[in-house]
């Protein structure tokens, strides 16, 4: 956090180290991302992806998705639009917080986007079936989204029984637990404990973790041995 020099912010362990949350997956031969926060670019480069075939967007708030500019790098690579998916409402808003991509003056340089709209439906991308798990972020719609039997999801405070249905059978789930105390519009640690017992993956990792959560060695001593802390770089095949 800029600023602030509590034991997390000034701690020497790199699992304290935390940039803005995304996911990378790897499948059916495809690269696609979760998300194009500001550290996009900086985690791209650190994990040395040369090849990207979309972007799925859980919903619009910038530290999701400002990152997107970025994406011009692939353009350039792969000579070709960069496709984004997203729902109506998350597609809406990045047609107007990033108004200069879609503007008429389209000069080089700019990044190339096609939106792609998604619903609570099961969608494709090449031969990957992806199905949004819809959660509540306070009163924003967010998507989760499970792949075969993995589950992501990100800035959630509300998880209806519709979702926990989607997500039955879920092996591996990554979810988010902010910090210790109660939040507005995310998980804490226990209500994140809460939501892996009545899920049951065989493991889950946290993410979206902010420096009130404390450090990484001591929280992880307290956690049953089916969940853990995800650092930065975590990779986790399933
Ligand atoms: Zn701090
Ligand atoms: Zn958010
Ligand atoms: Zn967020």
């Amino acid at each position: 956090m800029i600023g602030c020099s509590c034991e997390v912010c000034r701690s020497l362990d790199y699992r304290d180290k935390r940039l803005r949350t995304s996911i990378h997956l790897e499948i059916d031969g495809q690269s696609l991302v979760i998300d194009t926060g500001p550290d996009f670019r900086q985690q791209m480069l650190r994990e040395n992806i040369g090849k990207l075939d979309a972007v799925i967007l859980t919903h619009a708030h910038r530290d999701h998705t400002s990152g997107i500019d970025d994406v011009r790098a692939y353009n350039f690579l792969q000579n070709m639009n960069m496709p984004v998916y997203g729902t109506a409402e998350t597609l809406a808003q990045i047609k107007n917080d990033y108004a200069y991509i879609f503007g008429p003056d389209n000069y080089p340089g700019l990044p190339r986007l096609d939106l792609h709209t998604i619903t609570e439906n099961t969608f494709k991308i090449g031969n990957t079936s992806i199905t949004p798990l819809p959660v509540l972020h306070l009163r924003l719609p967010v998507l989760g989204f499970r792949v075969g039997n993995f589950s992501y999801i990100t800035d959630a405070n509300a998880i209806p029984e519709t979702t926990f249905e989607k997500l039955k059978g879920t092996k591996t789930l990554v979810i988010n637990a902010l910090q210790r105390e109660q939040h507005i519009s995310h998980f804490n640690l226990d209500q994140a404990i809460e939501i892996v017992k009545k899920i049951n993956p065989e493991k889950a990792y946290f993410t979206h973790i902010s420096h009130k959560m404390g450090l990484h060695s001591e929280v992880s001593k307290e956690l049953p041995s089916t969940i853990a802390l995800a650092i930065d770089g975590l990779q986790i095949s399933c």
